[in-house]
Formats: C-alpha cells, sequence, structure tokens
C-alpha cells in the first residue's frame, strides 16, 4: 500500500505531451525529474536514505581528495557555495562550475530535502588542470569526450568501452538495462505482466531477472542513493565493485545502504520514464526516450543466492 498515488499522475500527463509533440526526426529530450512516494508505515525511513545521499556526495569529494581517482563531480547548495569552495581551497582541492541546477518544483523532488532546491554541480579535482579538462569535456559533449570523462572520474575501461558503445547507438533504451542483460544468470522473458500500477490490464514487456552485486546496484542513481559514479558495464563487473568499495569507506552508513540495495526492487521504464519499487517506496524518475512500444523490466535480487 502506498500513502498516496496522485504525485505520479503530472509525470504521467507530462509524459504524454512530450510523446504528442515529438519531432519524428529527434528523440525527445526527457527532463531531469526524481519524486518519491513512500510505502505506508515507511516514512520514517526517509532521513536514513537522504543520508546515504548525502554520504554519496561526500564520498565523491573525499575520493578525490585521497587521490582515488582525479576528479569528481559535486553538488553544493548554491548559498554554501562560496564557504565550501574556501573549506576545500584549504584543502588542496580546485572546484569549477559545471552548471547551476534549477529545479523545476512541480517536477522535481530534490535530491536531499524539499527546502534545497538550488544546487550548482562543480569538478573538483586536486588539479586544475585536470578540473578544467573535466569541465571542457562535459560542455563539449559528444562520444569523444566519453572515454576522456570516464578516465578523469575513475571509471573502470571495460564500463567506459561499454559507455562509448552505448553513446553511439540509435534508439538506445537506458543504459541500466543494457548493464542487466549482460549480467552473468540473466533470466530474460517477453511476456504480458501487470503494469504495475495496479490497474488489472496487462502490458507487453520485456523481462529481466537477475540478481545483482549490492555495491553497484545504480538503480536509485537519479535519487542520489548509490555507491558509485558511473553505471557499470553489468551487474556482476568486479571492477566497478573495487571502485564501490573505495567510495564506501568515506560512507559511515554504508552497512544499511548494502542491505537495502541487496533487497528486491522492480525497475520498470516505459518510454523514457522509469518506476522503481522498492520495500520502502515508489520512486519515478527520468529514463532514455525511446519509441519502443514495451515496458523494459528489470527484476533485482528476486532469486536469493
Ligand atoms: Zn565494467
Amino acid at each position: 500500500m502506498f500513502l498516496i498515488e496522485d504525485p505520479f499522475k503530472d509525470l504521467l500527463i507530462k509524459m504524454n505531451q512530450l510523446k504528442n509533440n515529438q519531432n519524428q526526426l529527434n528523440k525527445v529530450e526527457i527532463p531531469s525529474f526524481s519524486r518519491i512516494v513512500w510505502r505506508e508505515n515507511c516514512r520514517d525511513n526517509s532521513d536514513l536514505f537522504y543520508r546515504w545521499a548525502e554520504e554519496f556526495n561526500r564520498a565523491e569529494l573525499m575520493t578525490v581528495v585521497n587521490k582515488v581517482r582525479d576528479c569528481g563531480i559535486f553538488l553544493v547548495e548554491d548559498i554554501k557555495y562560496q564557504e565550501e569552495c574556501f573549506n576545500f581551497n584549504k584543502m588542496g582541492l580546485i572546484f569549477l562550475p559545471i552548471q547551476k541546477i534549477e529545479k523545476d518544483n512541480s517536477l522535481v523532488q530534490p535530491i536531499f530535502s524539499s527546502e534545497k532546491s538550488r544546487f550548482i554541480q562543480c569538478a573538483v579535482s586536486y588539479s586544475e588542470e585536470k578540473a578544467q579538462e573535466l569541465v571542457g569535456c562535459l560542455r563539449s559533449g559528444g562520444a569523444n569526450s566519453v572515454s576522456k570523462i570516464g578516465k578523469l572520474l575513475g571509471y573502470p575501461s571495460c564500463c567506459i568501452k561499454s559507455l562509448l558503445k552505448y553513446s553511439k547507438e540509435k534508439d538506445a533504451i537506458d543504459s541500466i538495462f543494457t548493464a542487466a542483460k549482460k549480467t552473468k544468470g540473466v533470466k530474460i522473458s517477453k511476456e504480458k505482466v501487470a503494469d504495475g500500477k495496479g490497474f488489472p490490464k496487462k502490458v507487453s514487456a520485456e523481462t529481466l531477472s537477475v540478481n545483482i552485486l549490492p555495491e553497484i546496484n545504480v538503480a536509485l542513481r537519479n535519487f542520489g542513493v548509490k555507491t558509485i559514479s558511473h553505471i557499470p558495464c553489468s551487474f556482476d563487473c568486479k571492477e566497478s565493485q573495487k571502485i564501490s568499495k573505495k567510495f564506501l569507506q568515506f560512507m559511515p552508513s554504508s552497512s544499511s545502504l548494502l542491505k537495502f540495495l541487496a533487497e528486491p526492487m522492480i525497475w520498470d521504464e516505459y518510454k523514457g520514464m522509469a518506476i522503481i519499487n522498492t520495500k520502502w517506496l515508489r520512486g519515478a524518475t527520468q529514463s532514455i526516450f525511446h519509441d519502443d512500444k514495451i515496458h523494459h523490466i528489470i527484476n533485482l535480487n528476486k532469486r536469493k543466492v
């Protein structure tokens, strides 16, 4: 049982508008959003959920301070920007703003709390040259920047290779789905399933059932809850697991987070919007728009090893 269903209504309307307005030649740009509805009696867990997100943001920074990698991407509340720059400059870190994140409050639940809706996304590094290189690559975009960005942010080479291949694909489905498909032991089925919204009608879907390493479960990445900053090439990528362990060293609440990430979850994407069902909450977030007329579902950790 969920407390309320309504918060998703405007998102679905927005998605339909996007779908109807789409230009046949261009992909529809899905706006960034992430919204949560808590299950009944689970709202008390929201503090812990947002603490995990804050701890990951801090680990983005600490992995750079400790030279686990050259650069990171850190979110700073705009009102604290000067103060944070001053503090981290003292630690020998360079901060360069990438972009202001002005969230549309009608559509977006900020990742940390309802009052903090304005952030500055910064490139952070111990080297000014590397921080500048990262900002330049992020702004120029394109396939050529992908491997440079991946290297600067410390992604494993197997995941960079997979990201590069993915960036060149036309009509790609979300790379989380691609990663799940490449995971050892995945079971793939194409059938009609319940649509997950409580209606009796069934919808066409491609469903992947897969057990994954909790350390690299990024299904909730758009809510800030994650343990690595990249999408792994598969959900059993050992190199990503190694990096995750380095991030987790800087996350005091890592044991409760890993326990949560090992629980069953369902990630259900349709035409660029993903709904994630977990034991505590249902989340809605943007995915990659495509015109595939089926649901893409990942049934995570259904069968315990
Ligand atoms: Zn990998």
